[in-house]
């Protein structure tokens, strides 16, 4: 198996013990950049994944490995395994791609959990839900702490996503209440990195995309809203930490990085970096857009050990690196996709 191309500084947290893991959404973005730390650790790892936006060339150099195994499902459908840890990435996490099909979003959230969720009630596994900062909705509360319980619109268009992750932590919880299910529940916030698809919509991958091939930058409303952005090294080792965590800990544990960007900023950044010539332009701000997001990470810090360590600037690096060698490999055409 090779390594990774970018480099990767992982606490020595990773389980000793050799385990079969399943990762559901293991195609994904995030997914990827998971199975590959397992499998570097010593696991057996299949990973699990329709292809509805993950890429066979996001774990094409895994596939050398005896102990990777692919196995195309779709969580809403049942499934039988062994395992004796179950992460579930599978959902959609673009707003365009979850937007794209609301009814099956729902379904993979809500169905697929509880299958997932039936196949830990069966075989004893411990089980990590990736939920996100979306049950927060558009917050009142700022930073976000783990005990606000959010601002979301129940029928509007991000709907479909952040009721169906809100009803997926509901079915956690009560799994673990009824039988005693080992749940772990993260909520992670905007993470981006290698690996994200040039046609993904979400705003890093765009805005350097955009940049790297002269389109212009397109920001939504007026650039004054907020997120805070997490390189996928630093979500990668949290969640494991998660999953490696005392049985007593469920969560929900906030992830992200506390850094907190307007999306002006974060343009000026990404022109700044790559020395684009691309201009700025305004596009409408989308329904329910919101307004500003920030993690409140003591949680992590105290049961996890976890903050993140990847300033914004180098991770936006890697991730422009990433971009140029996809286009220099693929074909420039390849951009022309958002
Ligand atoms: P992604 O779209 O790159 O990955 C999702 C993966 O799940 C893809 O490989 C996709 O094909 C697969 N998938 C989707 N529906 C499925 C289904 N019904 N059955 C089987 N596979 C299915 O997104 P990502 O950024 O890697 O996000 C991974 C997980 O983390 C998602 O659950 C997402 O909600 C959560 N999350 C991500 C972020 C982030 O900023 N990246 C933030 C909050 C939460
Ligand atoms: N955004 C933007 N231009 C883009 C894509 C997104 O200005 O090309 C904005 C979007 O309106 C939101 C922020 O960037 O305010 C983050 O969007 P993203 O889709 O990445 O994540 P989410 O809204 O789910 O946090």
């Amino acid at each position: 198996m090779q390594t990774s191309v970018h480099s990767r500084n992982y606490s020595s947290h990773i389980h000793q013990a050799r385990k079969r893991i399943l990762v559901a959404g293991g195609a994904g973005f995030l997914g990827s950049h998971l199975c590959e730390v397992l499998l570097e650790a010593g696991h057996e790892v299949i990973c699990l994944d329709n292809f509805s936006t993950g890429l066979t060339r996001n774990i094409a150099r895994l596939n050398h490995s005896d102990a990777f195994n692919i196995v195309a499902h779709d969580i809403v459908l049942p499934i039988e395994l062994e395992v004796d840890e179950i992460y579930n990435l599978a959902c959609p996490a673009s707003p365009p791609q979850y937007q794209s099909d609301p009814i099956h979003t729902m379904k993979t959230c809500v169905i697929g959990s509880l299958n997932l969720l039936e196949l830990a009630a069966r075989t004893g596994a411990r089980i990590l839900q990736a939920s996100t900062s979306e049950v927060y909705g558009d917050p009142h509360v700022h930073p976000q702490v783990e005990s606000y319980w959010g601002n979301v619109n129940p029928f509007g268009p991000r709907s479909c996503y952040d009721e169906g992750k809100r009803c997926a932590e509901t079915l956690f919880f009560d799994f673990h209440k009824t039988h005693h299910v080992e749940i772990k529940v993260v909520r992670i916030f905007n993470t981006y990195g290698p690996r994200m698809r040039p046609d993904d919509g979400r705003v890093v991958s765009n805005f350097v995309v955009q940049a790297l091939t002269g389109q212009d930058i397109t920001i939504y409303g007026d650039g004054s809203q907020t997120r805070s952005f997490c390189f996928v090294d630093d979500l990668i080792d949290g969640l494991i930490r998660m999953m490696a965590s005392s049985a007593s800990l469920t969560g929900p544990v906030n992830l992200g990085n506390p850094r907190e960007f307007t999306i002006g900023e974060l343009a000026e950044q990404v022109i700044g970096l790559t020395g684009s010539r691309s201009k700025i332009i305004h596009r409408p701000l989308p329904a329910d857009d919101p307004r500003q997001r920030r993690p409140d990470i003591t949680l992590a810090i105290r049961e996890l050990g976890w903050r993140p360590n990847v300033e914004l600037a180098s991770g936006l690096m890697q991730t422009i690196d990433h971009f140029n060698r996809l286009f220099t490999r693929t074909a420039p055409d390849l951009a022309g996709a958002i």
